[in-house]
């Protein structure tokens, strides 16, 4: 018969007993410059987003082209062997048509959402982004082609909104 631990030995600390001084404690305050890393992959792939590219990264094994860039492929477990371009058109995967803004605020004008299979990359990579230029959202259909509106290259930053939206295009 197994019986839970209800104390275990030693003494536990509260939060009284450090701001008391009972155990040794430093204070710091760290030089935070960045909010978080990008990576190696993420790196590239926001670079890319600064020269009007859409970057993604290849394994040679199991030739995947991934979208956005891995450091490392997810199925043979190696580094990635490559990182390049891929096309900046893509195919409607799913869509959602929202009457909700970032902030759960309502809005009259609904904001579309679709993940976007990127042409060149592998079946299934795709990236999650806005719609734009269709005045009835009931136009929209899975499979529907899609490029990327780029921002004027002197107001991108190196984000995923370097990329205003995506809007509907026929291939020629
Ligand atoms: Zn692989």
């Amino acid at each position: 018969m197994s019986e839970k631990i209800k104390h275990f030995p030693g003494e536990e600390l509260s939060g009284r007993d450090i701001r008391e001084g009972k155990i040794p404690c430093i204070k710091h305050r760290p030089n935070v410059k960045y909010l978080w890393s990008a990576g190696i992959a993420m790196s590239r792939f926001v670079e890319g987003m600064k020269e009007g590219k859409i970057i993604g990264s290849k394994c040679v094994k199991c030739k995947r082209i991934m979208v956005p860039p891995r450091a490392f492929c997810e199925e043979c477990f190696r580094p990635v062997d490559e990182y390049a371009p891929v096309k900046d058109t893509g195919t409607i995967n799913t869509y959602s048509v929202s009457y909700v803004a970032g902030d759960a605020s309502r809005i009259k004008e609904p904001i579309l959402v679709a993940v976007i299979d990127i042409d060149g990359a592998s079946k299934g990579m795709g990236i999650l982004h806005l719609l734009g230029e269709i005045s009835d959202w009931k136009q929209i259909k899975f499979g529907m082609k899609v490029k990327a509106v780029w921002k004027p290259s002197e107001e991108r930053e190196g984000s995923i909104t370097d990329i205003k939206y995506f809007k509907p295009f026929e291939e020629v």
